[in-house]
């Protein structure tokens, strides 16, 4: 069996927690919280290599000063380490008064440790360590309840693996009876070498994980911005021509229509005009809510220009769909509309309405609705226009 001596052990662990760290400081990030995760975590490890890797210096085992340096570091590394598992996490992670406050007391424990007899020191060590591993697992716990994907179970079984190993290194400091030679680490001969390797893989775990974690959230928060109109909150033109084919497809294999409504607000530069465009922003966003609660979910509203909207809708016929536009048109005739001064003021719109034919293209059926909002425009406005069946 393959023969690590525990001084070794620290060596390479404090080598792949340095490597680990500086990686993290690589990665750009523009997302405040995500920022504060990776800078946590990065900073826990760059402390926890400093203070293991610090070994490399010293023949034997550390004592003085460099011992309270790897006590001290090692407890500080799994207190920032907590912070940035929170942050992750989506708790509510400690304060930078916090954390400060909490390494002051890392640095207390290890001066407790140190003046402690050698046989007591251990002991005290691995069970406070235990139970600051213990803390930061708790942090853990909602990312296992939901994992969102593979690298979420691994990042989150990473840290449970490390607080179990704490235990179970706490346990056998009090089971061993052969004394280490003032180091830390109070494990009987055959558990040394896979504890050395676990402590060498665990931080590059944790790093590349927690980075892909990261750049997986990154990623989701940009395409849904990229499908979210800002304003309303409702699809983008951009968004709707991805998800319409899925639509379209699904309802057609059963033999459903569906239905295209183009919806333009009347008269809405007056709006602006008249209450200013902040006004005009409200009534965009009242118009998206309003459309939103008038339609069924399997329905897909898009903001398809500044004051246009775009609905595609299940419908069993043309009726059905004239039906929807009618409703959506009177829920927004009825709102009771007013300016930040309490001004009433009205606000109508057009609605032009197709059944989307079974070899019709999205752009195709749209552009039949615009034409049929057309005629709703040229015979007065706040009323709802069929088109005629696709060819
Ligand atoms: P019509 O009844 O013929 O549709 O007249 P309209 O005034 O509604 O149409 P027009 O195309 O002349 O004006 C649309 C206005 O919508 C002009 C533009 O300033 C305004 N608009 C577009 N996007 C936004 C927006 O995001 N916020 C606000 N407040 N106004 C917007
Ligand atoms: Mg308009
Ligand atoms: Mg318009």
């Amino acid at each position: 069996m393959l023969n690590v001596d525990v001084l070794t052990a620290y060596v390479s662990c404090g080598a792949a927690a340095l490597v680990g760290g500086a990686m993290m400081q690589l990665a750009r990030i523009d997302d405040p919280r995500l920022k504060l995760t990776i800078t946590t975590a990065s900073l826990a490890l760059l402390v926890l290599g400093v203070s293991l890797g610090q070994q490399v210096l010293h023949d034997g085992p550390l004592t003085g000063l460099p011992l309270f340096v790897m006590m001290a570091g090692t407890l500080i590394c799994v207190v920032f380490f907590g912070a940035s598992v929170a942050l992750l996490s989506g708790d509510k992670p400690p304060g930078w008064r916090l954390l400060v406050l909490n390494s002051v007391l890392c640095l207390g424990i290890a001066l407790l440790c140190l003046l402690a007899p050698p046989v007591w020191r251990a002991r005290l060590f691995a069970v406070i360590f235990a139970l600051f591993a213990t803390v930061c697992g708790f942090h853990v716990w909602p990312l296992l309840g939901r994992p969102r994907d593979r690298a979420e179970w691994i990042y989150a079984f990473a840290v449970a693996v490390f607080v179990a190993s704490s235990w179970l290194r706490g346990a056998m400091s009090f089971i061993t009876t052969v004394q280490p030679p003032g180091h830390m680490l109070f494990l009987p001969d055959g558990l040394v070498a896979p504890f050395a390797v676990l402590y060498s893989v665990l931080p590059i775990i944790v790093s590349t994980t927690l980075l892909h974690l990261v750049n997986h959230r990154l990623y989701r928060k940009l395409s849904q911005q990229a499908s979210t109109d800002e304003l309303t909150g409702v699809l983008t033109r951009r968004a709707l021509r991805d998800l319409a084919p899925g639509l379209l497809q699904h309802h057609a294999a059963r033999r459903h229509s569906v239905a295209a409504l183009m919806l333009d607000l009347d008269h809405f530069k007056a709006i602006n005009d008249r209450f200013g465009h902040a006004t005009g922003d409200v009534v965009l966003r009242g118009c998206g809510r309003l459309l939103q609660a008038q339609l069924r979910d399997d329905a897909l509203l898009a903001r398809y220009g500044g004051e246009e909207f775009v609905v595609l809708a299940p419908v069993d016929d043309l009726r059905g769909a004239r039906l929807i536009a009618e409703r959506v048109r009177e829920a927004i005739a009825t709102s009771p509309w007013r300016n930040a001064q309490g001004e009433a003021f009205a606000v109508t719109a057009s609605v032009g309405c197709a059944l989307i034919g079974d070899r019709e293209s999205l752009d195709d059926a749209v552009r039949r609705a615009d034409e049929a909002l057309y005629r709703a425009k040229a015979e007065g406005r706040n009323q709802v226009q069929v088109a005629l069946n696709a060819a």
